[in-house]
């Protein structure tokens, strides 16, 4: 019997045709196995009926773990066999098609940490043992094809030993263009932080045992630099605080395991898997009550960013040492991206940390870890990076054209959309200056490359002054590429269609600022999109509150709740009660109140995050957003264990909902209701009036979904009583689970609004 079999999906550089080769010789079957691009893997089998019964049910339960089969489909062949065995042919066509996949980075596989492990085995210790199931591939990838000398393993010629088992098929790391050993691979070492050596016969354990003395390490990964510290000891994470002049915000940690993990933080099964997937990313876990970790790990917040070791030089940290975690934070000097090589780690951290756990492999392409959280049984993206970028996500269509949208300002990604593929860039973070601008540049660059991607369109924002703009304006003109701006709330909504395959939605879109088609700053918006149309309506909004001081109200939010209860009290005793925490005391809380009453120098903004903040001011949980979105996160925090006390019943007038009255009936209730109490009812308060706006919206555009997209919806309790509220009107309730709901979906928004509505 011959039979031609297709497997369309991720199964190219994944150890896919190794694998088909050892379960066909396994089952006796001649043939072949080749790459066919864009069109997945092709194999022909010449043998026995039962034998290729037997194969078929091999490849559907014992594929290699990085390999996702989309599709199989069998070709009965006629004609006599033609093979005496089964053969590996090599393509040379397979970089010419467009839409290739390059797989991500991947956590080490147990097989190889058994090995680690092994005193007998000759990769016994070596911190950067891999096999054709795991270790780094994007980030070491400098072209195509995905052969050891297109990456930066070149420079590391392999060893007899190496060489063996690289050529052998059935051998686990066969073709594993990443194998090494101690022999002939990449040698870890230690530096003080000013580069001079520390000899040491292991210096990744003795990294590790610096870590737990309380020193300050920097340690390269795959991707880049992790700035890392002890998890239970203060002084050196102030150190560190002091030194990045990052007061509040969180720091991820890495766990030695995920029974260590589960001694400070409460890991739900869903969240489990997800830190023990081959991703391994940072999850937000809910702190325990006896949580005993250092409070400057995570200041102010009822959640802590975990992740477990994804290298052996993870694991081996913690070899000599008790700790249960250490601080593993991406190395980026401020308004930088992520540090990636030794000099300018040296240049740029040496005055953070006491010493360096260098490795002597380059990095070709940086690359952040990723961050989720999950809602119930939801993962939800607030980085899609390491581990996943720049895997597809795989749509039902096919786009018109190939674009590529270069997203907004804040936590940025690129995407390149090519057929039904979105190839959504690693993070690239916030792009208002030279140095993210030109790394958001050759991540786009290399996206196109890497995928052989044909772009002819270009999308961006409508904001005239982002740096991304002005990017794409000047890509659209070096390449003669069509332009397209795409508004920032329509971006998110168009995102989460696409996301679920529906034509038409009613979008609640919730964040901290989109430019609005008005110029206006926007928010707090309910869009109606549909495929039918390029634009959208703006059905509904939040109520347009007054921004003092315009990017510095984003700072200080009392200025923002100033600006709001005047509307319905004098604010001047509880302002001036409270101006030590303006920048400039009472000369500025004198000043605001003046501005107040003449109305200068006043914008207005229907954000949502703006609202949070205010909430976050009155009840005195956050007074100074010192990253982003910190007074809302804390809110969310500060309310996890309150309840609706207040049950505030939404006052909508027109297309316009209240927000005044919420936040003057927190400000009477102060003392009276607890802060906990106060700030879940107006999570409560804003969530309920928007999906009943938006479902009595949809209901009257006869349109059976509302979404939820936007920052904002990374908040569990927003997201859970606008569920509740949608369902409970009979529509469906839609929000992102393959793209991030916050700003590093939107370009793939942008690319959607260009590759599949009409424009
Ligand atoms: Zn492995
Ligand atoms: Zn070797
Ligand atoms: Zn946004």
């Amino acid at each position: 019997m011959r039979v031609k079999i297709n497997v369309a999906g991720i199964v190219q550089g994944v150890g896919f045709r190794p694998f088909v080769y050892r379960i066909a010789v396994r089952n006796g079957l001649a043939g072949y196995v080749r790459n066919r691009g864009d069109a997945g893997v092709e194999i022909l089998l010449e043998g026995k009926e039962q034998r290729i019964q037997s194969f078929l049910r091999d490849l559907k339960e014992k594929k290699p773990p990085l390999a996702h089969v989309h599709d199989v489909i069998k070709t009965p062949l006629t004609g006599k066999n033609e093979h005496a065995d089964f053969t590996i042919y090599k393509s040379s066509e397979e970089t010419e098609l467009s839409g290739s996949v390059i797989p991500p980075d991947i956590a080490i596989c147990n097989d190889c940490l058994r090995e680690l492990r092994d005193p007998k085995d000759p990769r016994h210790d070596y911190f950067f043992i891999t096999c054709t199931n795991c270790g780094p591939r994007f980030t070491i990838i400098e072209r195509l094809p995905y052969d050891r000398e297109n990456t930066t393993m070149h420079e590391f010629p392999m060893c007899n030993f190496c060489q063996k088992e690289y050529t052998d098929p059935l051998n686990r790391r066969f073709h594993a263009q990443t194998v090494a050993c101690p022999a002939c691979g990449p040698k870890a070492y230690l530096t003080t932080n000013s580069g001079e050596h520390v000899q040491h016969a292991d210096p990744v354990r003795e990294a590790g045992r610096l870590l737990s003395e309380g020193a300050i390490l920097a340690v390269k990964g795959y991707g880049g630099f992790h700035v890392a510290a002890s998890a239970t000891q203060d002084e050196p994470l102030q150190a560190l605080r002091r030194a990045k002049h990052r007061r509040a915000k969180p720091f991820a940690i890495m766990a030695r395991s995920l029974e260590a993990a589960k001694g400070f933080a409460e890991v739900t099964s869903k969240e489990e898997a997800l830190m023990a997937s081959y991703a391994r990313p940072v999850v937000l876990l809910n702190k325990r009550d006896d949580y005993a970790l250092s409070p400057s790990v995570a200041p102010g917040l009822h959640n802590v960013g975990v992740m477990l070791p994804y290298t052996g030089l993870h694991y081996m940290l913690f070899d000599r040492v008790d700790d249960v975690a250490f601080v593993m934070t991406s190395a980026n000097p401020p308004n930088r991206p992520i540090v990636k090589d030794n000099d300018e780690a040296l240049r740029t951290l040496g005055a953070t940390v006491d010493y360096f756990l260098f490795h002597n492999r380059k990095i070709a392409y940086r690359c952040d870890d990723s961050v989720l959280r999950v809602h119930g049984a939801r993962p939800s993206f607030i980085r899609r990076s390491r581990g996943y970028a720049p895997a597809p996500i795989m749509l039902k269509e096919k786009a018109r054209r190939c674009l590529v949208g270069l997203g907004g300002e804040l936590n940025n990604t690129a995407c390149v959309l090519s057929a039904n593929k979105a190839f959504i860039s690693q993070h690239i973070g916030d792009v208002e200056n030279v140095e993210t601008r030109a790394f958001l540049q050759e991540a786009t660059n290399h996206l196109i490359r890497l995928t052989n991607s044909h772009v002819d369109t270009v999308a961006c924002e409508l904001h005239p002054k982002f740096t991304t703009t002005r990017l794409a304006q000047d890509l659209a003109e070096q390449n003669g590429w069509q332009l397209i701006q795409v508004q920032h709330h329509h971006a998110h909504v168009a995102a989460l269609m696409m996301e679920h395959a529906v034509d038409e939605l009613v979008g609640i879109t919730c964040d901290g600022y989109g430019y609005g088609v008005d110029g206006g700053a926007w928010g707090g918006e309910i869009l109606f999109c549909t495929r039918e149309s390029a634009g959208f309506k703006r059905l509904a909004h939040l109520e347009p509150q007054p921004l003092l001081g315009g990017d510095v109200a984003t700072r200080y939010p009392l200025r923002i709740a100033a600006g709001i209860l005047s509307k319905k009290v004098n604010v001047e005793p509880w302002l001036l009660e409270r101006s030590e925490r303006l920048l400039h005391g009472e000369t500025e809380a004198k000043l605001i109140l003046q501005q107040l009453q003449k109305g200068v120098g006043v914008t207005s903004t229907t954000s949502c995050g703006r609202v949070l903040d205010a909430v976050s001011a009155v009840l005195g949980v956050c007074y100074e957003r010192t990253y982003e979105g910190e007074p809302a996160i804390k809110l969310e925090s500060a309310a996890v264990k309150g309840k609706d006390a207040l049950n505030m019943k939404p006052i909508i007038d027109g297309n316009v909902l209240d927000t005044t009255q919420m936040l003057h009936a927190v400000f009477e209730n102060l003392g009276k209701v607890s802060v906990a109490d106060l700030a879940y009812s107006a999570h409560a308060y804003l969530a309920r009036g928007l999906a009943s706006l938006a479902a009595e919206k949809a209901l009257e555009q006869g349109v059976k979904a509302v979404g939820f997209s936007g920052g904002a919806a990374s908040n569990q309790i927003l997201a859970g009583v606008m569920r509740r509220t949608v369902e409970a009107a009979g529509l469906r309730f839609l929000v992102h689970e393959a793209v991030p709901p916050g700003d590093g979906g939107v370009s793939f928004g942008q690319a959607v609004v260009g590759g599949f509505f009409r424009v």
